[in-house]
């Protein structure tokens, strides 16, 4: 199981910022920012499978494009969203409601649309050729999951957007081979309010969070905001360097 970052940054600015997406494989992606952008035409044809954390449009904003752009090319094959109830609710209200953009769920007809959703709440897992995807508790400012990846030997944990949130601590004590962390700190602690409102992570949140983690995997740090992530980095190294946490980038490839 190969896990590509495309993009992972709260924001967007050149080459190197670039808003949330994982691809698993050739065939599956994690949130659709705006690093799907950077796909060919034919990898994103290839993509059968897309997991939404939320409904913010920095993690779905390219799945309108994608669908549009490959739905004739796959033949026949619809693209399926999996997501919570509510995520699908919000995309279908204020997305695909033919004001925005065509219902694709309804394109060329319903029997076999481009796109199909299905529900995936948190604690819900989908095996797909031997990888396991699992979704876990996570607390926003809309409803909101983040994954679990499992290859059989080993685990990346990817938070989504979050709120400082007992549950998923306690989730991944439960995860034995837990290898990669890759966490969200979208705010510096000077915007520690800002953080709280708007259901995000800051260095002293994330800090007082990790306290309750009992492994020690390898640990990322996403979602920054491009004008803070110096800073932030900063406040993090100072608070947890022992954990060595590392800026996440994009092209950064995780073998699982
Ligand atoms: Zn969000
Ligand atoms: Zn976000």
């Amino acid at each position: 199981m190969l896990v590509k970052v495309l993009g992972c940054s709260g924001g967007i600015g050149g080459k190197d910022l670039r808003t949330t997406s994982l691809l698993v494989d050739h065939d599956i992606l994690i949130d659709a920012g705006t690093g799907v952008g950077d796909l060919s035409i034919d990898a994103l044809a290839r993509i059968d499978h897309l997991f939404l954390t939320h409904s913010h449009l920095d993690h779905i904003c390219c799945l309108p494009f994608m669908v549009d752009t490959v739905g004739e090319m796959r033949g026949g094959q619809a693209l399926v969203v999996h997501t919570s109830q509510a995520t699908q609710d919000s995309l279908r209200q204020h997305i695909f409601n033919w004001s925005i953009w065509p219902d694709f769920t309804a394109i060329p007809n319903r029997e076999h649309p481009f796109l199909r959703f299905e529900v995936m709440e948190a604690g819900d897992t989908l095996e797909l050729n031997g990888r396991r995807i699992t979704a876990l508790p996570a607390l926003h400012t809309v409803p909101a999951v983040g994954y679990q990846l499992d290859s059989g030997r080993a685990s990346l944990v990817f938070s989504g957007d979050t709120a400082t949130n007992d549950e998923f601590w306690k989730t991944l004590n439960a995860i034995p081979q837990l290898r990669y962390l890759l966490i969200e700190t979208a705010f510096s602690d000077a915007e520690r309010k800002l953080a709280e409102l708007s259901r995000h992570l800051c260095p002293t949140l994330l800090a007082a969070g990790l306290k309750q983690l009992r492994s020690r995997p390898e640990m990322f740090i996403t979602h920054l905001k491009p004008s803070q992530a110096e800073q932030t980095m900063r406040e993090i190294h100072a608070l947890l360097g022992d954990l060595q946490p590392q800026m996440l980038r994009p092209d950064h490839c995780f073998n699982l």
